[in-house]
């Protein structure tokens, strides 16, 4: 510690300023659309990312992006919603489930305009493809209701938006890592950021920060998402004495490729694909008689899960399962499902049109997140009020939890929430902030933490590698916090989670300069790592029900009258987790559809 220059102490890096309207977090694809209408709406907006725009992890997205623009027979918007509630397992925010579905068309229709190559029908509309939940009449048809391109439907989305956020006057910040948010006096008044490239330290000011910075998949050892998917901004967030929401609803996608974790997209069983085990049974239609493969992510992941249990996997541990593509006609393949059918022969060394690919249930998405209403504002409990708005403070996309998805998200849902809510939250700031207005004055002391924090791992020499910690976290989550879940194996996972977490005091970081400095930056994200992975397991330890993507095998029924309620964490001083809850905003914006009840789980 030495005096930083301004007369405080603190750890002495000098400070470089920037003012903007707004500082967007994050340049995935929910980042970009609220960095387009930011600026757009004449704001001055920067956005800071960790990574190049375009290798955010929506670039990986595959099987599409749901809207009831009915191009391939009859849909609604509100087939839309009973389907989004029901796959939410009634944990959603009919409200804001309301608001996403009803944006939705739009939303592809304003993409499709900015220039998003979407494959086509034979008249030249959008093409789309059924998806798992996706139904119409309200559960008695099979909607197709998934705009796609291709299987690279993310990738096209996100360099289109990068386009367009070129075409405004946003600033980008590539490659600086944003460290914590700036609080002072329960309002959020920027964010600081180190520049990776040259470890220049960065004082961002905004009237608004919105915190676009993706999932946290990494906190497991098998994961679909990017190495980047760290959930930083959840972690600033938990640093800031502020809530997540429902962390654990962790949803696991059916196909990842055995081994790799490499994600097969549910498209892929849109299309015609199957699942069989090792008696060559198509065995989802035991488990789900009527949607059959395309029963949602839970279902089929804990079906897959049950079969291998059994000892009905494949292969020669009996360990995974076979996804069948090769009855499909190579052509459509070839149109439909081109870089999945290469990621198999990379991954798994399978011809698709030939031979199975062995699959296994992976860690794909996480519904819990950043508490926000539908405008995007952050929210936390204060004096009994659930729903108080954090100034300053915004949220989107996976890093969010709005909550559209509930204790489950459909597939294709995701995207379509980074659009609609990136958008929403352009619009809020365009409502609230003033182009151009002066920012109030911020205290030096409200940006001390975020380098007391930096300086202490960039010095810390203990004796435990952060690799070595971050593989315990990744093992225990995926062992003791996965599909599976009974009180036993969530009470050992809450020990061992809380031992990594006491780890921390015993790392070391061997590199010490602040260029390129992958060792700290790597050890920054494990310590945001931590706390979400040990606050998912308190949470899920806490929850003693059966609800969407957390199954309880020693509770295993959905029990509405204690548990229709979101969790709140808040993570206090050593890693100590204070649980709180939120009602479910079972209330919906319009008259045009009623508030949806709870039906019986039925898979
Ligand atoms: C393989 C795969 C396939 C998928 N397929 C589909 C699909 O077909 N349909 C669908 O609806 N959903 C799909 N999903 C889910 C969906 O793609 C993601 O939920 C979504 O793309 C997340 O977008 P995002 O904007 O929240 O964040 P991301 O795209 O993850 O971007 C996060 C951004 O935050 C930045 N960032 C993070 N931390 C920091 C920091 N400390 N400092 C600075 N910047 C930071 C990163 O640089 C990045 O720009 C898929 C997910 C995966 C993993």
């Amino acid at each position: 510690m030495a005096t930083n220059g301004n007369g405080t102490t603190g750890p002495a890096y000098k400070i470089i300023d920037h003012e903007y309207d707004v500082v967007v977090v994050g340049a995935g694809g929910s980042g970009l659309r609220a960095v387009v209408g930011c600026a757009e709406a004449g704001l001055r907006t920067a956005c800071i990312t960790k990574v190049f725009p375009t290798r955010s992890h929506t670039v990986a997205a595959q099987g599409g992006i749901s809207a009831a623009l009915g191009n391939m027979g009859q849909d609604d918007w509100r087939w839309h919603m009973y389907d989004t509630v029901k796959g939410s397992d009634w944990l959603g925010d009919q409200d804001a489930i309301e608001y996403m579905v009803r944006n939705a068309p739009a939303a592809v229709y304003e993409l499709e305009h900015w220039g998003v190559p979407f494959s086509r029908t034979e008249e030249g509309k959008i093409y789309q493809r059924p998806f798992g939940g996706m139904t119409t009449n309200f559960g008695k048809g099979t909607a197709q209701r998934t705009c796609a391109a291709a299987d690279r439907t993310g990738h096209a989305i996100l360099h289109t938006l990068y386009g367009q956020s070129l075409r405004h006057s946003a600033e980008f910040f590539i490659e600086y890592f944003a460290l914590d948010l700036i609080m002072d006096e329960g309002e959020c008044r920027g964010v600081m950021a180190m520049c990776q490239d040259d470890g220049t330290i960065h004082r961002f000011r905004a009237h608004k920060t919105i915190l676009a910075t993706g999932g946290y998949g990494r906190a497991y050892f098998s994961c679909t998402s990017a190495h980047t998917c760290t959930g930083d901004g959840n972690a600033m967030v938990l640093r800031a004495g502020l809530p997540l929401q429902d962390m654990e609803f962790v949803q696991f996608h059916p196909t990842g490729i055995y081994g790799s974790g490499c994600l097969i997209t549910e498209g892929s069983r849109g299309e015609g694909g199957y699942l069989t085990n090792s008696d060559g049974e198509r065995f989802m239609e035991r488990y789900a008689p009527s949607a059959k493969d395309l029963a949602s992510r839970d279902v089929v992941s804990r079906s897959m899960t049950v079969e291998i249990r059994e000892g009905r996997g494949v292969g020669k541990n009996s360990d995974h399962i076979h996804l069948h593509l090769e009855h499909l006609d190579p052509a459509i393949l070839a149109e439909r499902l081109p870089g999945i059918s290469e990621s198999a022969k990379i991954f798994a060394g399978v011809d698709v049109t030939k031979e199975p690919i062995p699959v296994l249930p992976t860690v794909h998405y996480n519904m819990g997140g950043i508490p926000t209403n539908f405008h995007g504002e952050v929210l936390t409990k204060v004096d009994g009020d659930p729903d108080r708005v954090v100034p300053g403070l915004m949220a989107i996309g996976e890093a969010a939890c709005v909550s559209v998805h509930g204790a489950n998200r459909l597939g294709s849902n995701s995207l379509i929430d980074l659009v609609v809510f990136g958008r929403a939250t352009a619009l809020r700031c365009a409502e609230t902030v003033k182009a151009g207005e002066s920012l109030p004055p911020c205290p030096d002391r409200a940006s001390e933490p975020a380098l007391s924090r930096l300086d202490h791992f960039r010095h810390a020499s203990g004796g435990t590698p952060t690799a070595e910690l971050r593989d315990k976290m990744q093992r225990t989550m995926q062992n003791n916090c996965a599909v599976f879940r009974t009180g036993e194996v969530l009470e050992e996972g809450h020990t061992l989670i809380h031992d990594v977490a006491g780890g921390l005091g015993d790392i070391q970081v061997k590199d010490k300069t602040m260029v390129w400095n992958t060792d700290l930056l790597e050890t920054l994200e494990f310590d945001n790592l931590i706390g979400q992975a040990v606050v998912t397991m308190d949470s899920a330890l806490n929850r003693t029900e059966s609800r969407g993507a957390h199954a309880r095998e020693d509770y295993p029924e959905r029990d509405d009258e204690k548990w229709m309620i979101h969790t709140l964490a808040f993570l206090d001083d050593n890693y100590k987790v204070r649980l709180e809850d939120r009602p479910v905003h079972a209330y919906t914006l319009s008259n045009a559809i009623e508030y949806i009840a709870p039906a019986k789980r039925v898979y």
